[in-house]
Formats: C-alpha cells, sequence, structure tokens
C-alpha cells in the first residue's frame, strides 16, 4: 500500500513525503479513505505511535477549504504536550496548502495571543478542552462553522475530568458536523459519548493490546521498597546509551526522583504538573534535542509525548490504574523501532505484574537487578566503544603532541590505553565494589532492620539529644537505614547526628545531637518520603530507657499519623 492509494491530494502527499513517510501505517490505510470519501463518524481504538494524528490530520485538512478563513476542523486533546505536537504535524501536513492557519489553544499560557492567532482567521483550532471552553465563554472563538471535530486521547480527557467541557464544546459545534474519536482505551464512559454523540461510527481498531507489545520487550525486577533508587541508579548505569523516560506516580515523586538522579551526575529532567508551562517546555526541547538523556515523568504530563527513538521506558513505580502500563510502553518502540519496558515492583506487587500481563497479552519477564560485575563490564564496553568512535582532532593535537609524548613515552601503548580508562573509571569502580545484590523475593520481608547504610544497630550519641516523632514508619515501608538516609538528605545533617531510633507500624521516633537538631523540621518540612507526605515534630525524650514499643504503639494506636507522647 502507498499513500498515493489512499485517495490524498498531491499537495498533501508531498508534505507527507517530506516527513519521509513511505507506507502508510495500519490506521492510516483503513481509516484516510474512509473518512475521504463519506462524511461519516469514526471510533479509532488507538495508541499514540500507531500514526493515529496523520490517520485523522491528512483527511482533515484535504477536507478543509483553506481559502475561507472559517473555523472548520477542532481538535480537543488532554495536554498541551500533545496539542502542541498535533499542531506541529498539522501545520507539517499542510505546508503546501494555500494560507493554513493552525492555532493551538492550550491553558497556562498568555490567552491575547491565542485570540489575535484565532481572529486571523484559524480553519484548524487544537484545543485542550479547558481552555477551549474559557474561548467560548468569552466569545472569542465560534465553532458554527465546524465540519469535522477530532476528539483524542478521549478516555484521558475523561480521566483528566474534562467530561463536561467535552459537552460543552460538543453542543456548541453543528449537528450536521462528522465526528472522530480517537482512545487508547473504550471504558464506559468513552462508550458513552461515543452513542451520544455519533452516528453509527465507522471503527477501526488497531495496535491492539497485544501487537503494539510486539517489539517491546518487558521486564520486571523485584526490590525491596527502600531499594528502589538505587534499583533506578543500577538500571541506568547498566544501560549507559539509554534515551528514556521514568515513570513516576505522582508529582512529588518525580520532582524527588529528578532531583537526586540529577544531584548524582545522572542526565535526566523531570516534566510534572507542578512544572510551570516555560519550565514544561523547556525539558521537552532538551529531551526532544536530547541533551538530557531521561525524562522523568508522570503519566498525565507524559501522555502523547512522540519522541522516537526512546529506547528504554522504566516504570519506577506500577501505575496505580494498570491500563496506563499500555500507554507508558507505547513511549518506545515506535515507528517499527524495539524498545524496552522495565517495571520495578516491590515483594508485594507481583499480582500486579499479572494483571497488566492479561492486559496486554504478553509475558513480562523477570530479570535480576544487574549486578556490580554486569554494570562494571557494561560501563566499560560503552567507554571503549565511545573512545573508538571518537574522531582524533590531528590539527588540534599537533600543537601538544611533543609534550604528550614525553609525558607518555615510559609507557606501552597497553599501559597509556588503561591509565586512561581508570582515569575515567576509578570512581564508579569504587562505588560499585561496596555495593550489594538488590534483588529481593516474595518471601523477604519488606521492612524492619537491615543492612541498608546508615542502619547501625546500636547509635548512642555521647551528648544532649533532641528526640523527633515522624508520623511514617513499617506500614510507608520505612526502615531504620531509609530514615536515617531521609532525614540526612532532607536536612544536611551527617549520619553520625542520628541517635537512637525506633521504627513503629505507622510511625517512628530518632534522636538527632542537641548541636544539629535545629534544621531539622524546617529542613524536612514539605519534603516526601516515596512520594508520600509525612509530618515531623520536635518530641519530649524517651522516657525510662525501657523500650515501652508495646505501650505506645496501644497509646497511639498503630495508624499511620498516630499521635505521640
Ligand atoms: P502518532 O501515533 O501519530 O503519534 O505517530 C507516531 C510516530 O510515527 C510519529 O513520529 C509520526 O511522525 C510517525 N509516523 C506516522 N505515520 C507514519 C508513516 N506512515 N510512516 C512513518 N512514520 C510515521
Amino acid at each position: 500500500m502507498t499513500f498515493e492509494k489512499l485517495g490524498l491530494n498531491a499537495d498533501i502527499l508531498k508534505a507527507v513525503s517530506d516527513l519521509g513517510f513511505e507506507i502508510p501505517s495500519e490506521i492510516q490505510e483503513k481509516s484516510i479513505p474512509q473518512l475521504l470519501e463519506s462524511d461519516t463518524d469514526l471510533m479509532g481504538l488507538a495508541q499514540t505511535g500507531t500514526g493515529k494524528t496523520a490517520a485523522f490530520g491528512l483527511p482533515l485538512i484535504q477536507k478543509i477549504d483553506f481559502e475561507s478563513k472559517d473555523t472548520q476542523g477542532l481538535v480537543i486533546c488532554p495536554t498541551r504536550e500533545l496539542c502542541n505536537q498535533i499542531t506541529r504535524d498539522i501545520k507539517a501536513f499542510s505546508k503546501y496548502l494555500p494560507r493554513p492557519n493552525v492555532v493551538a489553544v492550550y491553558g497556562g499560557a498568555s490567552i491575547d495571543n491565542q485570540i489575535r492567532s484565532i481572529k486571523r482567521g484559524a480553519q484548524v483550532i487544537v484545543a485542550t478542552p479547558g481552555r477551549l471552553v474559557d474561548l467560548i465563554k468569552r466569545k472569542a472563538i465560534k465553532l458554527e462553522t465546524v465540519k469535522i471535530a477530532v476528539l483524542d486521547e478521549a478516555d484521558e480527557m475523561l480521566n483528566m475530568g474534562f467530561k463536561e467541557d467535552i459537552d460543552f464544546i460538543l453542543s456548541q459545534t453543528p449537528q450536521t458536523k462528522s465526528t472522530w474519536l480517537f482512545s487508547a482505551t473504550m471504558p464506559k464512559e468513552v462508550r458513552r459519548i461515543t452513542k451520544e454523540y455519533m452516528d453509527d461510527p465507522f471503527e477501526v481498531t488497531v495496535g491492539t493490546k497485544n501487537t503494539t507489545a510486539k517489539n517491546i520487550e518487558h521486564v520486571y525486577y523485584m526490590v525491596k521498597e527502600r531499594d528502589r533508587y538505587l534499583a533506578i541508579k543500577r538500571l541506568l548505569d547498566f544501560y549507559p546509551d539509554i534515551f528514556g523516560l521514568i515513570f513516576c506516580r505522582t508529582k512529588r515523586e518525580t520532582g524527588m526522583i529528578s532531583e537526586k538522579l540529577e544531584k548524582e551526575g545522572y542526565n535526566v529532567t523531570a516534566l510534572h504538573g507542578d512544572l510551570s508551562q516555560a519550565q514544561r517546555d523547556a525539558a521537552m526541547k532538551k529531551f526532544r534535542e536530547r541533551t538530557v538523556q531521561v525524562l522523568v515523568a508522570t503519566d498525565v504530563a507524559a501522555r502523547g509525548i512522540d519522541v522516537d527513538s526512546v529506547t528504554h521506558v522504566i516504570h519506577y513505580n506500577l501505575p496505580d490504574d494498570v491500563e496506563n502500563y499500555t500507554h507508558r510502553s507505547g513511549r518506545t518502540a515506535r515507528a517499527g523501532k524495539s524498545g524496552m519496558s522495565l517495571s520495578l515492583i516491590n515483594t508485594k506487587e507481583s499480582y500486579k505484574i499479572r494483571q497488566i500481563e492479561k492486559i496486554i497479552g504478553s509475558k513480562i519477564e523477570y530479570k535480576k537487578i544487574p549486578g556490580s560485575d554486569d554494570i562494571r563490564e557494561q560501563q566499560m564496553m560503552a567507554l571503549v566503544d565511545r573512545v573508538v568512535a571518537t574522531e582524533v582532532n590531528e590539527n588540534e593535537l599537533d600543537k601538544y603532541w611533543d609534550m604528550i609524548y614525553e609525558k607518555f613515552q615510559n609507557y606501552s601503548a597497553e599501559e597509556v590505553v588503561m591509565k586512561f580508562i581508570s582515569a575515567e573509571f576509578n570512581k564508579f569502580i569504587e562505588y560499585y565494589k561496596k555495593s550489594g545484590d538488590l534483588n529481593a523475593s516474595k518471601n523477604d520481608k519488606d521492612s524492619g532492620g537491615s543492612n541498608a547504610r546508615g542502619d547501625k544497630k546500636n547509635r548512642n550519641l555521647s551528648g544532649d539529644s533532641q528526640r523527633f516523632f515522624i508520623n511514617l514508619g513499617e506500614k510507608q515501608n520505612l526502615n531504620k537505614g531509609a530514615l536515617v538516609r531521609l532525614v540526612c538528605t532532607t536536612s544536611g545533617i551527617n549520619s553520625k547526628d542520628i541517635g537512637r531510633i525506633e521504627v513503629h507500624g505507622g510511625y517512628s521516633f530518632f534522636e538527632v545531637s542537641k548541636s544539629a537538631s535545629k534544621g531539622i523540621v524546617a529542613g524536612m518540612t514539605g519534603k516526601d518520603y516515596e512520594g508520600k507526605d509525612f509530618v515531623v515534630e520536635e518530641t519530649e525524650p524517651r522516657k525510662g530507657g525501657g523500650g515501652s514499643y508495646k505501650g505506645r504503639k496501644k497509646r497511639s494506636g498503630g495508624r499511620s499519623g498516630g499521635r505521640r507522647r
């Protein structure tokens, strides 16, 4: 099949060819002729990565009269990233058409600029629901000339609570329009929309659960909850050439993981809803241009991101809604390439893997977190490959050659190579010498005493100390080591200033030497532990000295956040 056979006109075919598209994807082949030939409604069950933007974008622009300035095409999608992306694509498709004006409207950007662009006569408007409603209410946009309304990622729009906005928007468009709806899943609410607004829609299903997974290798690793972060570092170290996404469940977790990784020298940046529009744009730009290797993102912020050649999708935590696993994994293995989807689970989460296997219709393979030897070998070979691939700038080096030669004259070629490799590598080797095995099994207890760094058994402070209460405990997967790390990283104190620690069910106590205790509450306030908020307060010294664990537990009721003293 070729694009010529789909019924597209010459100007559009030329633009398609400029984009390097040679063969229509399945959804394009199935939908484009139908959409061109008739005024049918369409319901497409398809994910991003299947080529659906062109599947609706190409027929959309062919059906629009660009001599007129009326708004004839309306595309509604859930996020501004996707909105910008669709706009970019439709502009590229229509570049040989007369005076096309494709305008993106989304929240978080100047509404006045958007109104000005619309006033110039936008034949196609690509919008997020909230901002579009705003524009309609301000009477800055008229939808009565719309011929085609596209609802992209309908399931996600409904998940995000845009149901009423969508109803309102569609009520402003003429009955006679065609409605093309795309959704990765088909929950009840999406069905409702199709029933309410569509008339005997033409249905296409592509990239069904099984086929999308075809060129994605699905892997999971089991670690203790407290080792999640260390495990992520191992994976990043094991795949030094990764160009990927790390998915977290919450904005806080995303910010925290990205910040920690960045501090430790990893080439990452964050993308989540607490960032300003400018910060999000900057993050996307860096990722697109590959100035950063890894984007740490929430599901919503990363929805619909279309960046080719993503090699790995890493699930720092599996999504709460297992259906989202498919969307996340769909960021890799695009346009015929292959990719990996790597999930970290704790010892109690195997059932989630089983659920996801059912949804994607394929097996998720268990693998061990790479050990230090595997990682050292991968890193070493990546370095050697980089060195081998480096072009030598002889002109520049010539100037210094005599000096360099003099320094190295007593070494053999092998010795010189070893020295260069070691210069790059010694620190890394040292780090991994000390690292242990992070793999856990279902039978492991996922909390309590451990060998984790900082989890010393007898912590006795010599001088005065201040005791603190924190409403995190075993139930939140906190243990002594994790508590020490949490206190040190958030408040900046040294672990030797931490004294006795008691970790209970839903709360814990820890002592800090008086001299270091001042900044604890301020330093820890507003931070989170593995995405969970917590409260830290100064509390009274421990009475008696005997471990009255039982008594305390009783008084607090053992609840998370149960009160102290
Ligand atoms: P989409 O599902 O619309 O997000 O598209 C996924 C990716 O595939 C985008 O990078 C498109 O530019 C690319 N693409 C879409 N259609 C084709 C095609 N027929 N041939 C090659 N690449 C395509």
